[in-house]
Formats: C-alpha cells, structure tokens, sequence
C-alpha cells in the first residue's frame, strides 16, 4: 500500500529504507546533544556523509533537545542536513510529548529559513531513544497537520517520512492517514 496524501498543495508520503541515499534538499539527522555523532540514522549520515558534517557540527557545539542545528551534507545526495534533537524517552512524565513536538515544530521552521521544498524525516527518537513508536508517529503527523495548517503557502511541497524497517512504515502510514483522511485531499487540491 502506498502511504501518500497531498494537503493543501504539499505532499506528504512515506517511503522505507535508508534515508542517507535520499537526494533531496534536505535530510533531517535523529542527532543527540553533543552533537558529535553516535549510532543508528546519525552514525549513517556521519559515515556516508564523510568528516566535513563532523567538522560543522563540532563548530556549532552542542543543541537542546527539542531544537535543531543545520550543516551541509557532505559527501550525501541531499543538499542540507537539518541535526534535530529528540527526547530521550524516560517514561513520559519529562515532557517528552512537548518536546517532540517542538522538535518537529522546530525543523519546519528550519526549512522554511532554507526555503526547502523536498524533506525527508526519519522517525525521531523510536530507536536508541525509546520513543514508542505510534505515539512518536501521531505526534509527527499532528505537527506536520499543525504547520501546514497555519502557513498560507508553505514553501515545502514535499515531506517524506523515511521508516527503516516495515513496522516503523505500517505505524507512520496509520498514523498519516488518521490525521489527513482522505477527504481532504480533492477538497484543498
Ligand atoms: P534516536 O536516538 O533519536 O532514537 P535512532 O537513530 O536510534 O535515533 O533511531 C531513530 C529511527 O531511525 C529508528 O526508527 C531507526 O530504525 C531509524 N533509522 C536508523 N538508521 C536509519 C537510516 N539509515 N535511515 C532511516 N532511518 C534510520
């Protein structure tokens, strides 16, 4: 099944595997505080993407989780990557829904600034940093819903959503259609 909506003149879809082949303007890194790199999606970037996105990273320092900091993209496809930092998941009572949410929030804002029309977004904090998954998944959708609901016309006309493996596909393909039904589709076309 293909996961796919568009909402007001913005495509919003979902595709499986590995978002450092990603040629698009820009990728958005599942990056921790040091930024200094580490495992998953952001040892990916930093391997593929070569030292020049290390280099950039350790100049900027450090990011708080909820916000996000942005490089080129090295050796990668992609034109830009957006480092975003997720909650480390501790239970859910550390405000860890709010700052998802920002973070999302955050790298729209982000690439509006960089005049982005293509992103690609892994699913922030549901590996190393146990982030349950649907929940993870509808807070994307809702920001996603939310930013394109306030923007007249947003420059992004494209958001992609990269799952790596088919269960993280299944939940965010649920998870896009709950928030844009299919009914909204012809209408804001
Ligand atoms: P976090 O620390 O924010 O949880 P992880 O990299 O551990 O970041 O995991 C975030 C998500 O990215 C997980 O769903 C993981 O399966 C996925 N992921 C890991 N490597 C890649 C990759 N190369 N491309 C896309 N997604 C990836």
């Amino acid at each position: 099944m293909l996961g796919l909506r568009r909402y007001k003149r913005t495509q919003i879809d979902i595709w499986q595997g590995d978002i450092t082949k990603f040629a698009v303007d820009a990728i958005v890194n599942a990056a921790d505080a040091s930024l200094i790199g580490g495992g998953g999606v952001d040892g990916d970037i930093h391997a593929a993407g070569g030292p020049e996105i290390l280099e950039q990273c350790r100049r900027i320092g450090k990011c708080e989780p909820g916000f996000c900091v942005t490089t080129s993209a090295g050796r990668l496809p992609a034109r830009h990557i957006i480092h975003a930092v997720g909650p480390l998941w501790q239970g859910g009572s550390s405000h860890e829904t709010a700052t998802l949410r920002l973070c999302y929030e955050n790298i729209f804002k982000t690439a509006a600034q960089l005049d982005v029309r293509h992103i690609s977004i892994p699913a922030i904090s549901t590996g190393a940093y146990k982030f349950p998954a649907t929940a993870a998944a509808e807070i994307a959708m809702t920001a996603t819903r939310a930013y394109l609901d306030a923007e007249q016309s947003a420059a992004l006309k494209r958001i992609t959503f990269v799952a790596f493996d088919g269960d993280s596909y299944r939940t965010l393909q649920e998870q896009l259609f709950e928030r844009f039904p299919d009914e909204i589709d012809e209408f804001d076309l």
